[in-house]
Parts: C-alpha cells; structure tokens; sequence
C-alpha cells in the first residue's frame, strides 16, 4: 500500500510538536472527545430535523477504553463520521493552519508551547502515540476506512468493515522514557481525571468500563467489579449556577473552546428571563486573534438552541463595534432549523442581541470604573474598534461608546475619558480641545498646541486616523463641542488683544494679499494668528476637512487620484523677528518677499507632517539663504 505525505506545512507542524518541550501532553485526550463530540453533535442535529437517521438522543454516546496489555486507548464515537475524503482532508493536512500563521506573526521560539495554545486538535495525539489508527465509516454511506500513521512518515488509507456510522481512533502509546511514563495514560484514575478537568461540560455522555474493588465485612477478600460508567457531569457550563463556577473553570472553557491561549480580561454569564429567556456566556479576549484587524476576521457568538449548537459564529449576535467578543447563546426561544436568512428577521433574537449589546457595554463600563490599568490594556487592544463604531455608525452609536473612549491629553500625560476632560473644564471653557498627530511627542511640538497649553487648557491628543473622523460623528460630549487647535478661529484672545490683531491686520492687508497670490492658490488666505506663541508660521484649516483628514483621506489605498483638499490658510506670528523681516521686504525687495513666502508654507507643512510638493524648490531656496 502507498504511504501518503503529510502537507508540508502539517509536517513542520507535526515536527515541532514532537520535538517541542511540551508539558501538557495530556490534552490529547480533551482534543479527541470535542472532536467526537462535535460529529455526534452534527448527526443529532441531522436527527431532529431527518427522522430517516433513527438515533435517538440518549444512544449517542462518547466511549473510551483502555488496553493496559497493548497499550492502547480507544476513543470511539457513533457520530457523523467521515469519507475517504474527509480523512484526506482533515486528517492529512492541517486546513487551517492559524497556528502557523500566529507564529510566523509573532516570531516565537521554536520551543515556544504553541501546541498547547491553538490545540491543533488530531495532531495532538502523536504526543503521546507512537502509532495512530483511525477507523471510520460517514452516516449514510456503506464503506468504511482505516487510516493509519506513525505521525513522521505519513499515513495510509484504505478500506475496511465496520458497522455502525462513527469514528473509532486507538491510539499506540509512546514506549516509557525517563523523563516521561505514558503508561499512566492506561490508569482509569488519570482518565477520569482529565475527563473532569477538560471534558465535564461535554453533552453526550463520555463511557468507560471502571473497576471498583469490594471488600466483605471484615475488609477483606477483595474482589473487583466492573461497570460502565459515564465520567462526565454533561452539565454545560453556561447552564450551571454561577456560585458553582470559579475564574478558572469560566477560563479553562474559553481557551479551550475558543482556542487562546491567554486567560480573557473578563467574562459575563447572564441567566435571563422574560421578553427573551436565554443564557449567555460572554469573554472579552486579552489580545486580538492575529486575523482581527483583516478582511477575513468572522465576528460572531456561538448559538444554541435548548443546548444543541445550530450555528458557530452568528454575527446578528454582536454589533460591529463588538465583534472581539467571544462567547455563545443557548435560548429556548429558537427554533432549530432556522435558516440564516429566518434568523435575521427573528424578533427574539433581535431583542437577544440588544440584551447582549448591553451587558458588554455595562460590563466595559464597569471594568473602567472598576480596574482602570485594565480597561486601559482592554482599549488598547480593541479601543480603535470602538472609534470605528462610532464612525461607521455616523454617530448613530455614539450613546453606547462615547463614554468608553479614551484618548492621552496634556493633562499627565496619561488615557482620559472624555467624562474627566469635561468635568475639569476651566470656567469659560466652552470646547473640547485635541490635537492631531501621529505621534504624542508629535503633536506635543505642534506650534498651535503651546498657547492653548498655556492659558491653562487641557488638550486631547488624536494619534490614531479614525480618532478626528470619530469625534466628527459626534459633534459634541455633554453639550461641548470638539474643537481642534488647528482650527482657525480659537478666539483665546482678551478684547484688548483682539484689538490689537484687528489693527495689524489691517495695516498689513495688501502685504497678505501680496504673499497670498505669491503661493498660488496654495492657500486660501494669509493672516495673522491668533495662537502661535513662539513660533513664526503654522496652518490652520476652514470649512469641514481639517488638515488631519487631508493627510488620512489622501493615504487610504482606495483613494486613486481623488486627492482631498483642506483649505488652508498660513497664519503668521506678528510678534515673532521674522514678521518684521517681511514688513521691511514688502517695501524693499517683494521678490525677496515671494520667496521668503514659499520657505515659511513648506515649513509650515512640515512642522504638521505633511510632505512638500517641491522638495528641491525648498533646499534650493534655503541654500539660498545660506551663501
Ligand atoms: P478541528 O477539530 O480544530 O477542526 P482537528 O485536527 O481536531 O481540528 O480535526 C480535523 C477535522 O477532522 C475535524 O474538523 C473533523 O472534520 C474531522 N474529525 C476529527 N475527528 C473526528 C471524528 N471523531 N469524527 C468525525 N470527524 C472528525
């Protein structure tokens, strides 16, 4: 018979796993009862709604028997099966290798406990086996396989007799070592054990035959019965009461379920009642999925149906702006065989998924309240999700989310909520000022930022692109408007200094003009500022686009050519030296003046991180200066 090779990818897989110092070899066991667990479930689910399957629910069942003579464990189960194909496909590649991917993202060591973080499943049992048999015959047809691998030099397949529909897989343990003794696998206290520790909640029954020893009633005599048993409470843990349940049992089943690897930040379990009667198991992740932030990222909450799973990633489940949670929803509301498209329109989920909106939101809320250090790594993680809620929504989400954000201010350097901005707002402080960049130490050398800073305002920093697009949305927080530094019209100044402006203005109108037509339309209008303390030029933007989304619109790859525009206007700081140079130029030497013009607008983009339409027009003007 032709021996078959692994994809390359599952043999790099397999390679690592065997040689890597894993601890918890163990697994493999709670790897092989979901898998079982999971084709029984597609059969029951096949059964409730096709009364040809003739299995009734309390003849599925998970078994497991142990050969201490041969050294074997037997994992058996009267599910869906497979196909020669499916084995080809699932058992002779690993389909979806995010493992592989996750680690490559991460450039982790090699000896790095990978394994034990993804659970990638069937492979796990090469830890423990020398040699793996799967034999297995799909619901519905008439032939049956046997697979066969020693996990290094590929597999084979080929035909064989079995009865029943289902998947048996015997595993060969590893021969003893002195580091590691396999043998302990074939003890039925080791099994039961891990049966509890990993698979309790499973919801078929998990059967094994147990030797209990009896004695007479003097204590002696011993003599051994044998009984099957079923080991596991099959109690799912959503529908457990909440006092029963530690931390560790809620993260034990979120990593195991949800494949992570890290405890989640925290989990919300609601027992409800009423308009809608459901529970929900709910886990904010501590680090997004390597996929999160692409195109291929699912968002979605498991759905159950009075216990049995009718989908695995129902996204009406979970608004956008939500979708790094993970968790399910077992109702008896629902029917069983909805479509997605029924499911859509269903009104009780509709009111589930409002509920469950809430509960996060009151969760987050009170995590902020609560344990700020980590709320701040939870935002930081996910915290752009949020922005993007609120812009996606053109503001429509604004009431769930704003009091989520965060953003770094001026104030210590520290994340605040825009509830602590305004409830230190100055007296006469009317706005809400930020300030754009793309980094803090950025925008910290803003030119426009030093006077705000100055008379005592707290300033909002804006790294992220969605950050300004977001507030925007908004409009306002609690009646204040946003107001970005950049912006034109500050109005910082006292009547007498307003005054003042006014007067010099007009003195130097035909001046401005003159540098205006200068640049070319570049700019709308040169002017006086009003904010500029030490610095002699800055931009400020009028009408809806700021100089901010200037930048971010014209860098989206779906922007081809459409470049958007700001409109700009070059302010000059009258009481800086340089504004007396260019009084005496306008009458002495306008060429001089025109040039002069052109050197303070390219500086003027720079300082706001803009690129320069003319980079060696520039060095060219300021070698100029030099010689
Ligand atoms: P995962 O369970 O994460 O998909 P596995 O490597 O554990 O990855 O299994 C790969 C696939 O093999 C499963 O998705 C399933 O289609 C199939 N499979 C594994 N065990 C069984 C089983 N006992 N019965 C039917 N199909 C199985």
């Amino acid at each position: 018979m032709e021996t078959k090779q692994f994809k390359a990818e599952s043999k790099r897989l397999l390679d690592m796993m065997i040689n890597s110092i894993y601890t918890h070899k163990e697994i493999f066991l709670r790897e092989l009862i979901s898998n079982a667990s999971d084709a029984i479930d597609k059969l029951y689910f096949k059964s409730l709604t096709d009364s040809s399957v003739g299995i009734k629910r309390d003849d599925f069942a998970i078994n497991l028997k142990l050969d201490k003579e041969n050294r074997t464990i037997t994992v058996s189960d009267n599910g869906i099966g497979m196909t020669e194909e499916d084995l080809e496909n699932n058992l002779g590649t690993i389909a979806n290798s995010g493992s592989l991917a996750f680690k490559k993202d991460n450039d982790l060591g090699e000896d790095v406990d990978i394994i034990g973080q993804f659970g990638v499943g069937f492979y796990s049992t090469f830890m423990v086996a020398k040699e793996v048999t799967v034999y297995t015959k799909a619901y519905g047809s008439d032939k049956a396989y046997k697979w066969q691998s020693d996990g290094v030099e590929g597999y084979t397949v080929e035909e064989c007799d079995k009865e029943q529909a289902g998947t048996e897989i015997v595993l060969k343990l590893k021969d003893n070592t002195d580091d590691e003794n396999y043998d302990k696998y074939l003890e039925q206290y080791e099994i039961q054990s891990l049966v509890k520790k990993y698979s309790d909640y499973i919801r078929f029954p998990i059967k094994m035959e147990v030797e209990h020893t009896h004695y007479d009633e003097k204590g002696e005599n011993p003599e051994i019965h044998k009984e099957i048993e079923t080991l596991n409470s099959m109690t799912p843990i959503w529908k457990k009461n909440k006092s029963e349940l530690k931390d560790e049992d809620y993260n034990n089943f979120y990593k195991e379920k949800f494949m992570d690897y890290q405890d989640p930040i925290t989990h919300i379990h609601s027992k409800n009642e009423g308009i809608a009667t459901y529970d929900a198991l709910l886990y904010i992740p501590s680090k997004a999925p390597f996929d999160y932030y692409s195109k291929d990222f699912e968002k979605g909450l498991q759905l159950y149906s009075s216990g049995v799973m009718i989908m695995d990633k129902c996204s009406d489940l979970l608004p956008d702006y939500f979708s790094f949670v993970k968790g399910l929803v077992d109702s008896e509301d629902l029917s069983l065989n909805i479509s997605r498209e029924m499911l859509q329109l269903d009104r009780q989920l509709k009111i589930i998924a409002k509920n469950v909106e809430k509960s996060i939101k009151n969760e987050l809320s009170k995590l902020l309240k609560n344990d700020r250090e980590k709320y701040i790594k939870f935002f930081d993680t996910f915290g752009l999700q949020l922005k993007f809620g609120i812009y996606q929504s053109y503001g429509a989400a604004k009431d769930t989310l704003q009091e989520l954000l965060m953003f770094p201010s001026s104030f210590d350097g520290n994340k605040v909520t825009l509830d602590e901005y305004v409830s230190r707002m100055k007296e006469g402080q009317d706005v809400i000022y930020y300030a754009c960049g793309e980094s803090i130490p950025r925008i910290e050398m803003l030119p426009q930022i030093e006077l705000v800073k100055d008379k005592g305002f707290e300033v909002l920093y804006f790294t992220q692109d969605v950050d300004e697009f977001a507030i925007k949305m908004m409009m306002e927080y609690k009646g204040k408007k946003f107001k970005s530094v950049s912006d034109g019209d500050l109005d910082l100044e006292t009547e007498e200094e307003k005054e003042e402006t006014k007067k010099t203005s007009e003195e130097n109108q035909d001046m401005f003009k003159f540098m205006q037509e200068s640049l070319d339309g570049k700019v709308k209008d040169v002017r006086l500022s009003t904010k500029l303390k030490s610095h002699p030029v800055c931009l400020s933007a009028e009408g809806n686009i700021t100089i901010e989304m200037e930048k971010v619109l014209n860098s989206m790859p779906q922007n081809d050519g459409n470049k958007v525009t700001a409109e700009k206007c070059l302010e000059l700081n009258p009481s800086h030296p340089v504004f007396e140079k260019l009084k005496s130029l306008y009458t002495a030497d306008k060429d001089k003046l025109a040039e002069y013009t052109k050197i303070l607008y390219s500086q003027a983009l720079l300082i706001e991180g803009m690129s320069i339409e003319n980079p060696v027009e520039f060095a060219n003007l300021i070698c100029g200066l030099m010689v």
